[in-house]
């Protein structure tokens, strides 16, 4: 079977992966660089406290091959397994949490309770004023910067094809599949995987399908390194979104973070999402809530990535509802990181036989219909 994936980032890589494991012949065409788009801009949250319930069945699995990734791809892609614990300063928040740990537990998701006392003894400086906090113990966090490249290089491996810095000048349904006529020549293939991200719509919209996507650039910063103390990925269960931070401190000791300011607008042409610092201090006191020595640190650097926000905040994943043979995996609306394996895996199985392991019904197209 040949299939074309469009767009190198987390899901086409690890789609490409996947897909040449089974035995498909792929070629990915990406038109900038491997892993540019909002994968290598991700704050590399392995998490899955907090998602919509229909999708932990997919980031079960997606946990599971991050487990196995350094084996699989034969690098370190830093996958750690630290823990993510989120922290509650009221009891507004510590109901909606015992309220989704409920409900999660029926579909495989574990959440311990911690009181303070457990929190300062086992983590010493995070959320002081802290009244409870959910621990996942199993998630974690993985290096943004070397996943995709470590996908695509173990995909070429298994024989893909990889076109970088394509420019992509039409992409149609011929008698047999599709054509993609780029500025390094024309591929053709039965089938294609539309795996461009935040400009995944307008692949989509070729073929008749509109979905209500907008692209936006969450707000990231890191500190300058400091003695590596905070182990868990750090979050917050609240309703006040302007203390809806996350931190996590790397081992080499920068504390990167993220959340608690507005996301900025993003253009997807050329489709780069620009930090905005005046939206800095209100997402420092936030950080600053669930680690106050945060206070006395540099920031050495801010950015953003462009990502594509579903108005539903659910991602497209599954089959064209129009086109036989078109794919889709994009709009990961923020979340997608953790999802990316699970997401490459179950693509490769629903393209190479017709159905996926994984329930995918939640995330069809035609939902917006
Ligand atoms: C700042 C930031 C922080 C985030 N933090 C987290 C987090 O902590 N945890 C989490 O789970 N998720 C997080 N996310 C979300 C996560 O990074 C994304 O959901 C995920 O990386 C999306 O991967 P993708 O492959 O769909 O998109 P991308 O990485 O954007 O890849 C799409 C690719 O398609 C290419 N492309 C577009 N159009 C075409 C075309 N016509 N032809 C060829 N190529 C094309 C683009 O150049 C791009 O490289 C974050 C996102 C951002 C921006």
């Amino acid at each position: 079977m040949d299939v074309i994936v469009l767009g190198g980032g987390l899901m086409g890589t690890a789609s490409a992966y996947f897909l040449a494991r089974r035995g498909a012949r792929v070629t990915l065409i990406e038109r900038n660089r491997i892993g540019t788009g909002a994968t290598v801009a991700s704050f590399g949250n392995i998490r899955r406290t907090g998602r919509h319930l229909p999708q932990l069945p997919l980031a079960h699995r997606s946990l599971r091959l991050w487990g196995e990734a350094e084996k699989m791809l034969g690098r370190d892609v830093e996958f750690r397994a630290t823990g993510h614990i989120r922290l509650i300063f009221d009891e507004g928040s510590l109901a909606d949490m015992r309220a989704y740990a409920e409900a999660a537990r029926p579909w495989g998701l574990e959440l311990q309770e911690l009181e303070p006392r457990e929190i300062r003894a086992r983590f010493p400086g995070l959320g002081p004023e802290a009244i409870a906090a959910s621990f996942s113990p199993h998630d974690g966090s993985g290096n943004p910067r070397l996943i995709a490249p470590a996908f695509v290089d173990a995909a070429r491996r298994l024989g893909a094809e990889i076109i970088e810095q394509a420019q992509v000048e039409k992409v149609e349904q011929t008698g047999s599949g599709f054509l993609i006529a780029t500025s390094k020549g024309s591929f053709g293939a039965a089938c294609l995987l539309n795996a461009a991200g935040a400009w995944g719509a307008r692949i989509a919209a070729l073929f008749g399908e509109h979905v209500p996507l907008e692209a936006r650039g969450p707000q990231m910063g890191v500190t300058e390194p400091l003695p590596h103390r905070v182990l868990p990925v750090v979050g917050i269960w609240t309703r006040d979104k302007d203390y809806g931070a996350y931190l996590r401190q790397v081992e080499r000791g920068n504390i990167v973070f993220g959340g608690a300011a507005e996301r900025v607008a993003a253009n997807l042409d050329p489709g780069h999402a620009v930090a905005d610092p005046m939206r800095l201090p209100v997402q420092l006191r936030a950080v600053a809530r669930l680690l106050p020595a945060i206070a006395n640190v540099a920031v050495i650097r801010t950015w953003s990535g462009c990502e594509g926000y579903v108005r539903d905040m659910l991602p497209v994943i599954g089959r064209s509802a129009t086109t036989p043979g078109l794919f889709h995996a994009f709009g990961f609306s923020g979340h997608g990181f953790q999802l990316g394996p699970g997401v490459g895996e179950a693509m490769a199985e629903l393209i190479t036989t017709g159905r996926s392991e994984t329930p995918l019904e939640a995330f069809a197209i035609d939902r917006f219909n």
